[in-house]
């Protein structure tokens, strides 16, 4: 009897020896602990690689979207206007309800003389699907036959303007960042029918008192060509003056009412914050 109980003992302190070796901080073997890093993949310093691999990355992943072509729109997109409402938007006059008309067709035009409607919401660095037509029934002529604008960050304007068959300064024409730069193209579709336009807008920078340190970027398509290419913004885009560069923060999208019964109209309006 007096041997089982010693067998036993021992046993039990082998147990609890063994459970407490395991535990022993020292005998554990812990991986390596790997702090993620940023890999921008253009950094091309240090030895030459001279395998394939050195040069592949699969970290960090790249996030999946849903495509934004053939009517589409991305999955990570903010819808601004689907044809449904106009509750996402405001008069830029005095913020009441935006006042322009709602169409059946998924559409909405300037009312005349109600002013410039913008979102409520406020954006920085965007990319922005919008797309517009001017009526198929032209009226006047120059600056006065459907024009409209698209203003990123309610300051500055991307010109929509009836330009087929109807000259006006260069710089001031339909996908002109207004009376800054001339569009690299004119690629209008025929009157009445829409347009599009894909813009990729980059806010500028202000330091705390107020002067700008970089500079906003501006790139177009119109209807899939191109019309600016990371173009550097100068300043706001005023009808008379220079461009001024007062400080701001975030903005919302604002569309002109040229207050001349320009009659033109936005449907499927979309941005992706960046
Ligand atoms: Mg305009």
């Amino acid at each position: 009897m007096k041997t089982f109980v010693a067998i036993l003992l021992l046993l039990s302190i082998g147990l609890v020896s063994c459970q407490e070796k395991k535990e022993t901080p020292n005998d554990v073997q812990t991986p390596e602990t790997v702090v993620p890093e940023v890999i921008t993949h253009d950094e091309y310093s240090g030895t030459e690689p001279t395998k394939p691999q050195e040069t592949e990355f699969y970290e960090p992943k790249v996030p999946k979207v849903g495509p934004g072509n053939n009517g589409k729109i991305p999955s990570d997109a903010i819808v601004l206007f689907d044809g449904s409402t106009l509750d996402g938007w405001i008069s830029s006059r005095d913020s009441t309800a935006a006042k322009w008309h709602l169409n059946k067709d998924g559409s909405m035009t300037v009312a005349d003389k109600t002013g410039n409607i913008q979102t409520k919401q406020n954006f920085g660095d965007i990319q922005l699907h919008i797309e517009w037509r001017s009526p198929a029934e032209v009226q006047r002529e120059g600056q006065n036959r459907g024009n409209s604008g698209v203003f990123l960050n309610g300051i500055y304007e991307v010109q929509v303007l009836d330009n087929n068959d109807n000259d006006t300064y260069v710089n001031g024409q339909v996908g002109s960042i207004y009376k800054q730069r001339s569009p690299m193209a004119m690629a209008s579709v025929p009157s009445g029918e829409w347009n599009t336009y894909d813009i990729v807008y980059h806010a500028p920078e202000f330091n705390a008192t107020g002067g700008k340190i970089k500079s906003g970027t501006l790139t177009v398509f119109h209807n899939g060509v191109l019309l600016h290419d990371h173009v550097e913004i100068k300043g706001t885009t005023p009808y008379i003056g220079w461009p001024k560069n007062p400080s701001h923060g975030k903005g919302p999208l604002m569309l002109q009412d040229h207050g001349d019964n320009s009659r033109v109209s936005y449907r499927n309006i979309w941005v992706r914050e960046l």
